[in-house]
């Protein structure tokens, strides 16, 4: 191959490579800002990332509102949580996601929020059981609770791998959600229906005193039937691409 086409063809490699990484990124910007108009993340808090392939991910800076956030914003680093390429300090939260993307080959997404309902239940240390069909299709488990670790520390990111073990979300005491997907749409929408289950769950505390969960086999069944069947031939639509 002459010199000039093979230049040819590395540069529309390189800018093949640089495209997927502009659609990630916008796509990451696009969930943080739905996430915060949704009210998932309040002020500064709560951190997004996405796996770029098996050694790297994009994930967003520290101590920024989410709705501010441009695609140029965030940042590139590989799984041992070294910077490859941005401008700001990451999200403090680093140790936490990568050591979720080592420990969990099937998670490419990580949304860690800290909505209002769920927070009084990790405040509180209390499970949040699967009480709705659309919970039990999407998450499929009840939510379990770690024990209380100091956010951002090594401490903390194996405490939540521990107790996230294969499940798709956790909440973290005194602190909030981290929900995760073998997609950033699948990661946003545990996110959300951890949030609308806990205000469930807490308004229907208010009402009653016996309240009626769903029964494991039933969870089971709800969680296939949505995974293999549900939507357009299991596929969902949820986020704009
Ligand atoms: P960052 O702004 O550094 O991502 O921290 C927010 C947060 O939620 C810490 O747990
Ligand atoms: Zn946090």
């Amino acid at each position: 191959m002459s010199m000039k086409i093979s230049l040819y063809y590395r540069a529309r490699e390189l800018s093949f490579v640089s495209n997927a990484e502009n659609i990630l990124r916008k796509k990451l910007v696009y969930v943080a800002r739905k996430a915060y108009e949704h009210r998932l993340m309040i002020g500064t808090w709560g951190n997004l990332s996405v796996r770029m392939n098996k050694n790297k991910i994009l994930i967003t800076p520290s101590g920024f509102e989410k709705d501010l956030l441009k695609p140029s914003d965030l940042l590139i680093a590989d799984l041992d949580g070294q910077i490859i390429k941005g401008k700001w300090r990451p999200s403090i939260e680093m140790p936490m996601h990568t050591y979720i993307y080592r420990r969990r080959e099937d998670v490419n997404a990580i949304i860690h929020t800290h909505s209002h309902y769920a927070m009084i239940f990790a405040v509180k240390g209390e499970v949040i059981p699967p009480l709705t069909i659309e919970f039990a299709s999407v998450v499929g488990h009840s939510i379990p609770v770690t024990r209380y670790v100091r956010a951002g520390t090594m401490e903390a990111a194996e405490e939540v791998v521990n107790v996230l073990d294969k499940g798709k979300a956790i909440l973290i005491k005194n602190h909030g959600v981290v929900a995760v997907g073998e997609s950033i749409e699948e990661a946003y929408h545990v996110a959300l229906l951890v949030e609308e289950e806990a205000r469930i769950y807490f308004f229907l505390k208010l009402l009653s005193e016996s309240i009626e969960k769903l029964d494991d086999k039933e969870v089971g069944m709800l969680h296939e039937f949505y995974i293999h069947s549900y939507g357009q031939k299991g596929k969902k639509i949820l986020l704009k691409s």
